[in-house]
């Protein structure tokens, strides 16, 4: 899996878009170059509860033969739902005009914590690298500090996965 950050959506329909990519990518396993062996459907929901599909290359890698596919960034691997809807739950469900069930949100929010954990546990893995004096940061509660970031949930999940960490 790869997540785009610079691309075009292309209008096939109304509910139908061809993913163009506009950056180089390379293998996120081994940093090989990729070619492209075909292209599959991939649904979600976007922001107004609006059922889309995109049309999303599939690539191989020239040297560890793995195949990935070319995710934009409004996406997350295995999600349904547009990034923007999840982030707008997690960070304030209050608020929220997210269209879903509430066992989704459930889904979303014990998600998120085990998220969360992988991202407190890689700040522990790098700033102990750093000096222990820097730990102290990592007591935080994480919420609080990402909500100040638009696009935090994409962010992160384009960071771990073009990084082969997701
Ligand atoms: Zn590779």
């Amino acid at each position: 899996m790869i997540i785009l950050s610079n691309y075009e959506l292309d209008p096939i329909s109304a509910q139908l878009f061809y993913v163009r990519g506009k950056e180089y990518v390379s293998c996120p396993s081994c940093g090989y170059g990729l070619r492209v062996v075909g292209s599959r459907k991939r649904k979600y929901i976007n922001k107004d509860g609006d059922k889309i599909t995109l049309v999303i290359r599939r690539l191989k890698c020239s040297n560890c033969k793995r195949i990935h596919h070319e995710l934009p960034d409004i996406l997350i691997p295995y999600k349904r739902y547009e990034s923007c809807n999840i982030e707008n739950v997690l960070t304030d469900l209050k608020n929220s005009t997210v269209a879903a069930e509430e066992s989704t949100f459930y889904r979303w929010k014990k998600w998120y914590e085990y998220l969360s954990i992988r991202i407190l546990n890689y700040f522990v893995s790098i700033l102990s690298r750093l000096g222990k004096k820097y730990i102290i940061f990592v007591n935080i509660n994480l919420m609080t500090y990402l909500k100040k970031y638009p696009k935090w949930l994409s962010r992160i999940v384009t960071q771990l996965v073009n990084f082969n960490l997701w």
